[in-house]
């Protein structure tokens, strides 16, 4: 059997999900006519939009649902008509939405630092909008939301937050939090959903205009089944139980350091997210080594998955500053919530086997 540990990418399709989604598919009705196929349709999507707000504790108007946390973060930063300060290690969609972003450099464990951000911030002059991911979809490193909050809200700037990989898997309280992207596939959705959760009235131009769906903030017809989906995933995803999968990362991580000290562990000092580790064994790249773990059955990526087969250096482990010959030859390791008694053993072995059999001696 192979083993997946790749729930960073994205996560299996849930029963819960699966379920609604086999129903919704008897549904004809395009959400915004106004027949009965039409009613019936859009009285599903605002079924799922009341529950997705549920869990945000915010207004049923205060979610617009997208393609996917890529859209949600263009919508948020690109439909702002102020200034934007990221962080260093922000995805992708956060870095490359706009060309004018400040950037706030993180520490050697991938934390922001909040200094240059208060610097940053006394700066600026009219409205700006402080975008900070919940966690990082390579370390898994969470970011210190609480702080970053009070300090863009002492300069009164918005505050966004990209929480694709964080939700489901932390406790997050969103005190503070203007907006929030997600992307529904991350906790066992369908893939080319999720949202922008408006927890306050940050003012947002539409990046797709058209028919005016969702309240005319992303033009489009919805991905009705899709949201059904995604809502049923996030209600499952309320009783999920995280504590295990970090006791079996931690295990992993300190088994593999007992058989092989040369295992460099990165972003470990930090506060992560339970089911990520992100591993490197210097003189392998990275690339190689997915190979090679696929080779034995296993499933997991060198950090960030993008485009398929696209292996670039990490932007994210260049600016926690890790050197090039540590952060070429990493592997991440992404956990999911049920996972084989031998995944340890077997994640050892073919590690081992690379160790001994690839890596230059
Ligand atoms: N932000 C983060 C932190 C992610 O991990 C991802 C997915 N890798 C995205 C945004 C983009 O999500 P999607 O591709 O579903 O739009």
């Amino acid at each position: 059997m192979s083993l997946y540990l790749d729930y960073n990418a994205t996560a299996p399709l849930c029963e819960e999900a699966k379920q609604v989604m086999l129903e919704g598919m008897a549904y004809v009705g395009n959400a915004s006519s106004v027949h009965q196929f039409g009613r019936q349709a859009r009285r599903k999507i605002e079924q799922a939009r009341l529950e997705v707000a549920d869990f945000f504790n915010v207004r049923p108007a205060g979610i617009v649902f997208t393609s996917g946390a890529t859209e949600a973060n263009h919508l948020a930063l690109c439909g702002f008509e102020g200034d934007v300060i990221i962080s260093a290690i922000e995805h992708d969609s956060v870095d490359q939405a706009r060309q004018d972003r400040v950037v706030c450099p993180v520490d050697s464990q991938g934390i922001i630092d909040l200094t240059v951000l208060e610097a940053l911030l006394q700066d600026k002059r009219g409205a700006v909008m402080v975008s900070v991911m919940a966690a990082n979809n390579e370390t898994g490193v969470i970011q210190p939301l609480d702080q970053v909050v009070s300090l863009a809200k002492r300069y009164g700037a918005f505050v966004h937050c990209d929480a694709a990989q964080a939700i489901g898997r932390l406790p997050l309280t969103w005190e503070g939090i203007d907006l929030i992207s997600l992307s529904a596939h991350k906790l066992g959705a369908p893939q080319g959903v999720g949202a922008l959760v408006m927890r306050s009235d940050v003012p947002l131009k539409a990046q797709l205009r058209g028919g005016g769906q969702e309240r005319s903030f992303r033009s489009g017809t919805e991905n009705f089944l899709g949201i059904l989906g995604f809502a049923a995933a996030l209600n499952a995803a309320r009783a999920q139980d995280w504590g295990p999968v970090q006791i079996l990362r931690d295990t992993l991580e300190a088994r593999l350091k007992t058989r092989c000290p040369e295992a460099v562990f990165l972003g470990k000092e930090a506060p992560r997210l339970p089911n990520t580790a992100l591993i490197a064994m210097k003189g392998v790249k990275g690339a190689t080594q997915v190979m090679k773990f696929d080779l034995s059955g296993i499933a997991l990526s060198a950090g960030a998955a993008c485009a398929s087969g696209k292996v670039k250096p990490s932007r994210v482990l260049r600016a926690m500053g890790v050197p090039e010959a540590v952060a070429d030859c990493s592997i991440r390791v992404s956990l999911g919530l049920t996972n084989p008694p031998d995944l340890i053993d077997r994640f050892l072995g073919a590690w081992m086997d690379i160790y001994e059999n690839v890596r230059p001696h």
